[in-house]
């Protein structure tokens, strides 16, 4: 699988399927269940993961900017999917009305000046268009801000001749188990659909879609539990594993006591040591963070990453492995017993990070559904 390439990042579409599957089993079954693509797929491919979703019966896709919306609904045309709903998070700027119309997709509206500008762009083709309207409830980040939000609520006439779909917000700590914010949002939430009588509505994130019903509403919108990371530690969800990474040994080499290894000469060697070179470093995403903290698998023995981490390569500690250990010529750095949370804990950082920080480098293969 490696080819040409020196790391391989081995994604499992039929995971991926799974988990949307299972998530959307959470929810009653009228409500609908998006997937989140942005960022290119957290990292890990949006063509072929909203391919393998809208071949599975997914109808909606969210992306962050409209430059990712045309991207993916120029893909989903192309492999015959013309019909999911594509959304831009950050909504419709300047100067993006006439694209988001031409590659319908749908903008969320964040504020009175995005909703003007699409609503007047609506009436300027006499056509009715639709969009989102994200309300905040506590994020202080995107959305429409209280003051802009009584304001809507008593000039409904504003969005006049546009389709809103859904009314939405975001939760601010969904995945912390009782979090007081939680319960204020879904109060807030609950509030300002009364306003909005008859409009589908969305609150949930991979968090709010793992706690129960009443967070679900019409739509819930996860990204991080289709990847297989679990928002938070809970291991009682059934998220299948997603992503493996796997790098070729590119040397094998022997040491004496009293040598350092790497940049900086961090580690020193104790004892008479084998140490492979494995080609994989920051630039793929590697965080500098995991040199001494890392373990991978090689064969079915696990070996401890040492030294600082270089920009195209790690050194592994193996003089505990037999030669028999390392046919595979290739060492795995994303396995069973070191998934993406625990690397995230290891880098200091979440699991979004480490899966939107993969970089191009590494191949991709996809295992198909
Ligand atoms: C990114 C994002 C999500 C998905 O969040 P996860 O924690 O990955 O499930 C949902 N809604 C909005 C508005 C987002 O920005």
């Amino acid at each position: 699988m490696l080819g040409h390439a020196d790391s391989c990042l081995c994604i499992d579409l039929g995971a991926i399927v799974a988990n949307w599957r299972y998530i959307d089993s959470l929810s009653a079954p009228s409500t609908v269940t998006a997937a989140m693509v942005k960022a290119n797929g957290y990292g890990l491919g949006a063509a072929a993961v909203a391919g393998a979703l809208a071949a599975a019966g997914c109808g909606e896709f969210f992306v962050a900017s409209l430059d990712e919306a045309i991207a993916l609904r120029q893909h989903l045309d192309e492999v015959g999917h013309p019909e999911p709903h594509i959304m831009t998070l950050h909504g419709c700027h300047i100067g993006q009305e006439e694209a988001h119309a031409q590659h319908r997709i749908t903008p969320v509206l964040n504020d009175l000046e995005q909703l003007t500008r699409w609503r007047l762009f609506s009436q300027k083709i006499a056509e009715k268009l639709p969009a989102l309207l994200h309300f905040d409830t506590g994020m202080t980040r995107l959305g429409f801000d209280p003051d802009q939000t009584d304001w809507l609520i008593q000039n409904k006439a504003a969005y006049d001749g546009l389709a809103v779909r859904y009314i939405m917000s975001h939760l601010v700590s969904g995945e912390v188990i009782g979090a007081p914010i939680t319960t204020q949002q879904l109060a807030a939430f609950n509030e300002l659909r009364s306003w909005f009588a008859g409009v589908p509505a969305s609150l949930a994130n991979s968090a709010g879609s793992l706690l129960p019903n009443p967070y679900h509403f019409q739509m819930t919108r996860p990204g991080i539990a289709l990847y297989g990371a679990h928002p938070a530690d809970c291991p009682t969800d059934k998220l299948q594993p997603v992503v493996r990474w796997h790098a070729r040994i590119m040397q094998l080499r022997r040491a004496k006591a009293g040598d350092r290894v790497g940049y900086g000469g961090t580690h020193l060697l104790t004892r008479e040591s084998k140490i492979a070179t494995v080609g994989v470093g920051y630039a793929d995403g590697y965080d500098r963070q995991l040199g001494g903290k890392a373990i991978v698998q090689i064969g079915d023995k696990h070996a401890p990453v040492i030294g600082r981490v270089s920009m195209d390569s790690i050194t592994v500690d193996v003089t505990d492995l037999a030669d028999g250990d390392l046919v595979s010529g290739t060492a795995d750095l994303l396995h069973a017993g070191y998934d993406v949370p625990r690397m995230a804990a290891d880098a200091n950082t979440i699991s979004y990070e480490v899966l939107t920080r993969l970089g191009p480098r590494p191949a991709r293969h996809y295992l198909k559904p």
